[in-house]
């Protein structure tokens, strides 16, 4: 890989102090709050995480009170953000410092990669934005800026995205390496754009091979995507009087959360309620399909058809569940794979009053 100009510094620096986007992790240098910050971010919009932050601080003020609390209570918080794989890592790797680094957030790249969930782009994030070191941070961002800049033909993975990481590290200023890697994430988000980028307003247009080579448009050169797996599932929203119940997922993904039984396959009224008779020996009351959603993760499509019905028995088919109120159901974190389901539990159970006619009524 050839190196990078380092001509580029300045205009990109003095863009920065004029256009760089004011975000409530950049108001300080806290090394944990850019840590959360971070991990928020990751696959996720600047916009949706502007509606996390500040409360999950709230309620998570230091790392000391992150890695005390219950897990329960991290994933509550998370609640909607996705991805809580992330808000794991997190605690677990806020657990690690209070342990192995005496509380203090180690200050380079790799003792930093030596916590839980924390991988080369992060560690360099941290380590430039909180203790001012020359560490690249190389995000989606910083791949298809350079890319772009020097015209770079190969798919910036493995071994080449380490290459990289070390031309940036080449060039990057010795005063201000946080601005800088700043300054690169925002000039990807805002102004070299993945489809349409708009070169007319870039500090760095007069020295762009791509935008001179007309091939911008084309590069970054992405990895070939992987499909996706489809999985159907009944979902069973099985109510006993005032509670519904719910599984605390104990492996794979969404470990730790709380969610309705699932059955894989996809099944009509009658065919679920012929499931749950062969399972329980008695016939579900006022089973009804609720609708469907369709919930893409990272490598996985879940398609759910959502079903009511009433049974005491629901413990026999699903022994691990938990009965929970509409109250608990607000205490306890679940993903918004079962958000269909969470808005039709606490119609059900708030309209319970003492007799299922009422409740099945208003369903
Ligand atoms: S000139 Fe265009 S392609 Fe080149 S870095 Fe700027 S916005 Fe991206």
């Amino acid at each position: 890989m050839q190196p990078l100009d380092p001509k580029i510094v300045l205009p990109l620096l003095d863009w920065y102090a004029c256009h760089g986007r004011k975000l409530p992790w950049r108001r300080d240098q806290d090394p944990y709050r850019i840590w959360v910050s971070e991990i928020m971010l990751q696959q996720t919009r600047v916009e949706t995480v502007l509606n996390y932050y500040d409360r999950f601080l709230e309620s998570f003020p230091t790392l000391e009170a992150l890695a005390g609390a219950p897990e329960e209570k991290v994933m509550l918080a998370w609640q909607g953000l996705g991805y809580y794989r992330r808000a794991k890592g997190l605690q677990e790797g806020a657990r690690q410092v209070m342990q192995e680094f005496h509380g203090r957030i180690p200050r380079t790249r790799k003792e930093l990669m030596s916590l839980h969930g924390v991988g080369s782009y992060t560690a360099g994030a941290i380590a430039s934005i909180a203790f001012q070191k020359r560490e690249a941070a190389v995000d989606g961002n910083a791949v298809r800026v350079f890319s772009r800049l020097a015209c770079f033909e190969h798919c910036l993975e493995g071994a080449y995205r380490k290459e990289l990481e070390k031309a940036i590290e080449d060039i990057i200023p010795e005063d201000h390496p946080g601005q800088f890697n700043q300054a690169v994430m925002d000039l990807g988000s805002m102004v070299c754009t993945p489809v349409h980028p708009r070169c007319s307003e870039c500090p760095l247009q007069g020295m762009c091979l791509g935008k001179q080579n007309g091939t911008a448009q084309n590069l970054p050169r992405l990895p070939e995507k992987k499909s996706k797996t489809l999985e159907e599932y009944a979902v069973l929203l099985i109510f006993h009087q005032n509670t519904v119940l719910l599984e605390k997922k104990t492996d794979g993904l969404l470990k730790g959360l709380w969610l309705f039984p699932m059955v894989p396959g996809h099944y009509t009224e009658n065919e679920i309620s012929s499931y749950y008779y062969d399972h329980t020996l008695e016939s579900p009351r006022g089973l009804l399909c609720c609708g469907h959603t369709r919930h893409i993760f990272t490598h996985r499509i879940w398609e759910m058809t959502f079903f009511t019905l009433e049974s005491h028995l629901g413990g026999r088919l699903f022994p691990g569940a938990c009965p929970m109120t509409a109250d608990m159901l607000e205490e306890h974190a679940i993903p918004s794979a079962m958000a269909l389901g969470v808005r039709e539990a606490q119609q059900y159970l708030r309209r319970w009053n003492g007799s299922r006619e009422n409740a099945i009524l208003y369903i």
